[in-house]
């Protein structure tokens, strides 16, 4: 069974069930300055737990575009780390509002996972909250899971929050045991560990509170149901295989690349991390694009820019030192065109935006690179002292634009640190250098320099958000 096949049947599964089929939203959240990417199914549905909003429908499927890079859920450096994580990734969710609770919750996935997809029974493990007695009967009772087969957890990972405030609840989540073999050590278990034995892909979250920013849990108006599961890792079971990757979603994607650079997957370790961000950043990239972000060096731009400039220099590693990306983002499009048609529309202006990028940030990433593997050479003839500096990964930031990411990728590889918290403080002087200087120009605000530029006669041409540097000059 292919992705695109596993997506309608999980939809058309709930629609059968009394759930509305709901769009994706897009990746940047409407009306929600606390969230830099949707990165739940949830999200469009905020003020409908609030009970802020009401709809039309009180059960609800969706197949949602999620991200997670910067806030609070970042999966960046677990890309190609582990087997089951991506930047971009799809979230098959079916949601209550204030209609069913917990037991249909449970009854429905687990219908869905051991009927309509045949996963083996002996293989699943479920969590629940450690106080939550009501969902451990709940497995018993109505999906039928062995005691045994059910592990209480606490707060860090059984107890859902979408941020540090907003609608939250206990959850239950639902396990494949991927095979002993796979075990990271002796101490390999649910909650234990982190590595890809157990594979968590379906999340359950009972919606009973909503967060307050001092903590504070007040009841909901009515306890709702929220779930998630990851497209790609249920697309991993069911075509039985150990890694997201090897999944239709991602092997054609690969392919292309490898062939691309000449290279063969499966045959070095680095080459195939490298392989794996590439598509991995390639589906963030044109997503995002196609939800309006163009790169920058602020905010959501510059989330975009970051992956442009970390899957380019992955490139670079396995032999492509001409711009790809604009091609590999094609073959995104037409991979998943027909579930979001809105990419194909956009394909021209996006290939046209990530050419650009590639070719700008080439022309400085030799000069940074030498630099910075100088630099690395040096810290190891002195025995490695205390890592690169802040104020040096800020230079590159600053004359090669380098993320700090990249520098993270070379450094790490060299088991050498980076100082972050010292690159955050050069960042942050810069920009109040900036705004003193600004300050300094006698000018009271943006709209009225631009007024006085217009009455000057000097003719102004926009030239977007893209050439705007970290400090907010236009450049
Ligand atoms: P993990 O513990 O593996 O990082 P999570 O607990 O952070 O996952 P949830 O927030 O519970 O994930 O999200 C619900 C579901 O979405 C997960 O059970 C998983 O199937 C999927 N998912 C979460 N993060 C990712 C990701 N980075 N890439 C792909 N799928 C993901
Ligand atoms: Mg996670
Ligand atoms: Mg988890
Ligand atoms: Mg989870």
């Amino acid at each position: 069974m292919n992705a695109a096949e596993i997506r309608s049947r999980f939809l058309k599964f709930f629609e059968k069930n009394g759930h509305t089929v709901v769009d994706s939203s897009t990746l940047v959240p409407k009306d929600d300055p606390s969230l830099l990417f949707t990165n739940a199914g949830m999200v469009q549905f905020k003020k409908v737990f609030l009970g802020q909003e009401k709809r039309a429908y009180v059960r609800a499927t969706t197949s949602q575009k999620c991200l997670r890079v910067g806030g609070k859920h970042n999966d960046l450096e677990n890309v190609g780390r582990t087997a089951r994580h991506h930047t971009f990734f799809e979230m098959l969710g079916n949601f209550s509002f204030g209609d069913y609770f917990k037991a249909d919750a449970i009854r429905f996935a687990w219908t869905f996972i051991t009927e309509e997809l045949k996963l083996p029974k002996d293989k699943l493990y479920v969590s629940i909250y450690k106080d939550d007695d009501e969902a451990g009967e709940l497995w018993q009772n109505v999906a039928g899971v062995a005691p045994e087969r059910i592990f209480r957890l606490g707060e860090k990972d059984n107890f859902w929050s979408m941020g540090d405030t907003g609608p939250c609840g206990p959850c239950s989540e639902i396990y494949v045991d991927q095979g002993a073999d796979m075990a990271c050590g002796p101490d390999c278990g649910i909650g234990k560990c982190d590595c890809d034995r157990y594979l968590e892909i379906w999340n359950l979250v009972f919606m009973q509170y909503d967060q307050a920013a001092d903590g504070t849990r007040t009841a909901l108006p009515r306890p709702s149901i929220d779930t998630g599961m990851g497209l790609e890792r249920i697309a991993s079971v069911v075509q039985g295989k150990r890694s997201n990757f090897e999944t239709d979603i991602f092997r054609a994607l690969i392919d292309f690349v490898a062939d691309k650079a000449g290279v063969k997957y499966h045959k070095d370790k680095d080459t195939d991390t490298a392989l794996q961000v590439i598509a991995d950043h390639s589906r963030s990239i044109a997503f995002l694009i196609t939800d309006q972000i163009l790169p920058s060096n602020e905010g959501r731009g510059y989330v975009l820019r970051r992956l442009i400039r970390r899957a380019f220099r992955f490139g670079r590693l396995i032999g492509l030192t001409d711009p790809f990306l604009h091609e590999t983002a094609r073959q995104v499009v037409a991979q998943m065109r027909d579930a979001y048609p809105e990419l194909l529309s956009n394909q021209e202006f996006m290939a046209k935006v990530i050419r650009e990028e590639e070719e700008r940030f080439s022309q400085t990433l030799d000069k940074g690179l030498a630099i910075l593997e100088e630099e690395l050479a040096r810290l190891k003839a002195e025995g490695n002292g205390g890592g690169v500096t802040g104020e040096f990964a800020f230079k590159l930031y600053d004359t090669f634009g380098f993320p700090l990411d990249i520098v993270n990728d070379v450094a790490g590889k060299l088991g050498v640190s980076v100082d972050e918290p010292g690159f955050m403080a050069c960042m942050k002087e810069q920009k109040q250098r900036a705004k003193k200087a600004w300050k300094g120009s006698g000018e009271k605000d943006v709209a009225s320099m631009f007024q006085s530029l217009l009455e000057s006669g000097l003719k102004t041409k926009f030239v977007g958000y893209g050439a705007m540097e970290a400090d907010g000059r236009i450049v």
